[in-house]
């Protein structure tokens, strides 16, 4: 049987850290209205750039950096793109083949160069 790809190839724990980034860059966008309402003008525009910032880059080193090691297609924006909004995720923590190049978790020591 097969192992997930994206945890054979060390990735699972890049995407856990940037859906992290990403959570934490919403909720500072998410707040920051909600503190100028409140009249903290000064936190209100100090945290909307750094959280929409971090969550700009940890969302587009997402789509970026979670690849295939061997083809290099990016399998986020394959999941996102191929499967249905409530699917994508279990797509891509369960998958064992890439849909590009045919890698399996079982060849992964065969692959040169690998980018884990
Ligand atoms: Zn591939």
């Amino acid at each position: 049987m097969l192992v997930p790809l994206l945890q054979t190839t060390g990735q699972s724990s890049k995407l856990k850290t940037l859906a992290t980034a990403s959570a934490i860059g919403l909720a500072a966008v998410t707040i920051a209205p909600e503190l100028l309402a409140r009249g903290h003008e000064t936190a209100a525009v100090t945290i909307f750039p750094i959280g929409a910032a971090i969550l700009l880059v940890s969302v587009m080193s997402a789509l970026r950096l979670v690849r295939c090691p061997r083809c290099k297609s990016p399998w986020l924006q394959f999941a996102l793109a191929e499967n249905s909004v409530g699917g994508w995720l279990t797509w891509l923590t369960t998958f064992s083949v890439c849909p590009d190049c045919g890698l399996s978790s079982d060849q992964i020591d065969k692959v040169p160069d690998r980018d884990r």
